[in-house]
């Protein structure tokens, strides 16, 4: 029960970065990048905080091309 919990909380959205993990530079807004794998194995961005850096760079837009 308590599991169904974690995967429910919308603010909870940090990631784990991997040792070894390839630090960049955002190509769009330039801040320090980790990418890491999510469970459903995509690369994903994240901030050295963990979280996504879909969530927090400036320029997301240009990450998503419309669809
Ligand atoms: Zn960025």
């Amino acid at each position: 029960m308590s599991e169904q919990l974690s995967l429910g909380g919308a603010r909870s959205n940090l990631f784990v970065i991997p040792d070894g993990a390839p630090a960049r530079n955002c190509t769009s807004c330039g801040a320090i990048i980790y990418w890491v794998r999510t469970k459903a194995d995509r690369a994903m961005p994240v901030d050295h905080d963990g979280t996504s850096h879909f969530a927090t760079c400036p320029n997301a837009a240009k990450h998503r091309r419309k669809r």
